[in-house]
């Protein structure tokens, strides 16, 4: 998920996204090269942030899928029967080495995503809610989320996810257009979203997230205000929009090798981003990060804390975790995982501390990234003036505590203005 430098090119940016262009995706094709998606996000806030905290967030890493999406580069496992007990075993041993981090900690989020998580079925779900509740307490009002593709959407295995504590559910769409869905290898038709979304409603779960996929290659001839519509139509509580990028070793990578058009032009990703941008600011929906956007209440308490610099825990292949002071990420693949873990060894494959000049790029990104914005000097208003006459950005207070605050126009060029403002920063640290 998340990129970048060296932070970036571990992933830290966790957004999770569930089938979809990760654990969340970018939606600027420059921020995505640096902030890849992965299990853990890059952290960021206030400087007073950065000191070890409890660990409120719980991210599980569920790697199964049917097959590979044609655009997924993902750490995922695809399985024809998804192996629930040996997974379930495995976490339980990994949790038990997390003792001593949640202990005396109260969690606030839960988020299984994947690969699929919903490819565990109902009793999976709930065996591993159950591994997390036996090692640690949980909020009295928590947000647990699951990400689940629209075919593994029934009425049991619902009753088991909201049995299990399941609250909220990222349903992973990607478009309401089946040729489209079909491009990108997806198991679902669009008839099955809207389907799962009143399986859900019927079920007790109404805190539904949709993904879309915009910025596909043009031959598809698919419609995206058509498919903003539709999605909609469906009232969900928050859309995440991810724009299409050729990752490497992906199907359509290997597409546009052979000269196919694979995604559409860089006038294309503006016009539709801009468009979503629109269409649903109009319909009520807040664009409270780059690529999310939630009715009023609710954003996603889960990725947020990702963007405010809260420390999380990651379990499951390719997880990442964040104490507030450094960041530790897990092996990547699910074989070697569940190899480790069967020999007593450790599945962290790698650690490192945020240096001072990472965390000023990540304060500058992540404040940037969301509608929050971000806290700027007296001398730095001077230099993103520019950037508000250009519409790109909006500066609040900016006589008293400025703080600046992209607009959709300015998000597009997000990685470019985050970059200059975190290069002004870095100087009198690499200075000094
Ligand atoms: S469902 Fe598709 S996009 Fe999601 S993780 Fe699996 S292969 Fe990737």
């Amino acid at each position: 998920m998340p990129e970048g430098p060296a932070f970036a090119a571990q992933g830290v940016y966790q957004f999770h996204h569930a089938h979809r262009v990760p654990q969340e995706r970018d939606t600027t094709r420059a921020l995505r090269t640096r902030v890849r998606r992965a299990t853990g996000i890059w952290v960021g806030g206030p400087p007073g942030l950065y000191s070890f905290m409890p660990p409120r967030h719980l991210y599980i890493h569920i790697p199964f899928c049917a097959r590979r999406c044609s655009y997924c580069d993902f750490s995922i496992a695809v399985r024809a029967t998804t192996p629930v007990d040996e997974y379930v075993t495995a976490l339980r041993t990994e949790m038990d080495g997390l003792r001593g981090d949640l202990d005396g900690t109260i969690l606030d989020t839960v988020y299984l995503g994947g690969g699929t998580p919903s490819r565990l079925g109902g009793l999976g779900i709930g065996d591993v809610l159950a591994a997390v509740r036996d090692r640690a307490r949980i909020a009295d009002a928590p947000e647990i989320t699951i990400e689940a593709n629209p075919d593994d959407v029934n009425d049991m295995a619902v009753a088991h996810w909201v049995a299990a504590g399941v609250n909220r559910v990222s349903l992973g769409s990607q478009s309401f257009d089946d040729a489209a869905l079909k491009w990108m290898h997806r198991t679902h038709d669009a008839s099955q979203i809207g389907q799962a979304v009143n399986t859900l409603r019927r079920g007790g779960i109404d805190n539904i997230s949709l993904d879309l996929i915009f910025a596909l290659p043009p031959h598809l001839g698919r419609s995206w205000e058509s498919d903003l519509l539709r999605a909609l139509d469906l009232q969900p509580a928050h859309l995440s929009l991810y724009g299409l990028t050729v990752e490497a070793q992906t199907p359509i990578a290997r597409w546009a090798d052979r000269g196919v058009t694979v995604q559409g032009s860089e006038e294309n990703y503006e016009e539709e981003f801009l468009r979503a941008h629109a269409m649903m600011t109009a319909a009520g929906y807040d664009h409270y990060e780059v690529s999310n956007f939630a009715r009023p209440g609710m954003t996603s308490r889960h990725n947020s804390a990702y963007w405010n610099g809260a420390s999380y825990a990651g379990v499951g292949p390719s997880a990442h975790s964040f104490d507030g002071a450094s960041r530790r990420w897990n092996v990547s693949a699910y074989s070697e995982w569940i190899r480790r873990l069967g020999v007593g060894q450790t599945v962290i494959a790698g650690e490192e501390k945020l240096t001072d000049e990472n965390r000023v790029t990540e304060d500058v990104y992540l404040g940037l990234r969301t509608r929050r914005g971000l806290t700027v000097t007296q001398q730095e208003v001077g230099r993103v003036e520019s950037w508000e006459a250009a519409g790109w950005a909006v500066i609040d207070e900016p006589r008293k505590d400025p703080r600046v605050r992209l607009t959709a126009t300015g998000w597009l060029r997000l990685d470019g203005l985050a970059t200059d403002l975190a290069a002004q920063r870095g100087r009198p640290l690499s200075a000094a």
